[in-house]
């Protein structure tokens, strides 16, 4: 298995209640299925907080990203063989995932995220594959171990994506682009900015393949609050702000994304 002890570095051994690496260094499950690898963590809070994670998934279960995850699915088809260890590092509340998970049925799945609330929230996909607690930034994964590893608007650690992926290994990596969410922002903010472009030179990687997913939904006020409230924006915005989104009818939003296929050198 790939998942790694953090202490030692050891290969993690899964039981029925617990993993455990050579060295007897163990780590229990929690009653959610996942696993904590963040080592001195304090019970404080890290990344998305319990509103956030369940805002992301009523958003996720209302279809709003189904353009985007058949986008995703069908990039991964085209570059992909099974049977593959596949690794998403920062996989929120596992929605791409679950969906990875399914249509790789062969394959082995890997989630991190620095959020144990998100991981707690994915319990309600009934996901099949290992969950853990971890940061991208230091991942408990082995080296070399992975054929693929997922990047969908989580914090991206280039060095520890490299480290993990075999040689050859691909990144499959979601950006938004400059007009995404556009309108949402107009409707909240006085001046609101589109997102700044991203280059797409990655050191030590090739980029075999990249495509454009771009959609339009139109959405009620009710669903334009759930939606703005799962954003980087909601911790950030004054409540009599947001609360501007509740009074809208309805309002057309563009949702734009960029997916990167980037190969690592052999
Ligand atoms: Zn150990």
């Amino acid at each position: 298995m790939p998942f790694i002890c953090p202490v030692c570095g050891e290969n993690l051994i899964e039981g029925k209640q617990s993993f455990v690496c050579r060295r007897s260094h163990l780590f229990d499950k929690a009653k959610k299925g996942y696993v904590n690898l963040l080592l001195g963590h304090d019970g404080s809070q890290h990344g998305d907080s319990k509103p956030m994670a369940l805002a992301r998934y009523e958003v996720m279960q209302s279809g709003l990203y189904a353009p985007l995850k058949e986008a995703l699915l069908a990039a991964m088809r085209a570059h992909l063989q099974a049977p593959c260890v596949i690794a998403d590092c920062g996989c929120g509340e596992c929605y791409y995932t679950c969906a990875v998970s399914d249509t790789f049925a062969q394959a082995e799945v890997l989630a991190t995220d620095i959020s144990k609330e998100a991981l707690a929230v994915a319990k309600r996909r009934s996901p099949r594959f290992l969950r853990a607690v971890a940061s991208s930034f230091n991942l408990p994964i082995a080296s070399g171990s992975c054929d693929a590893a997922l990047n969908i608007f989580s914090p991206f650690a280039k060095e520890e994506y490299r480290r993990i992926l075999k040689p050859g290994g691909l990144l499959f990596m979601v950006i938004p682009l400059e007009k995404h969410l556009l309108e949402l922002k107009q409707a909240v903010y006085e001046s609101a900015y589109e997102n700044t472009p991203k280059s797409s030179a990655l050191e030590g990687f090739s980029l075999p393949e990249e495509s454009v997913c771009d959609y339009r939904k139109t959405l009620s006020g009710a669903e334009l609050s759930t939606l703005f409230a799962m954003t980087p924006y909601a911790i950030k915005t004054a409540p009599q702000d947001v609360q501007k989104l509740e009074s809208i009818d309805c309002l057309e939003v563009q949702f734009s994304f960029k997916i990167f296929v980037y190969q690592k050198q052999r």
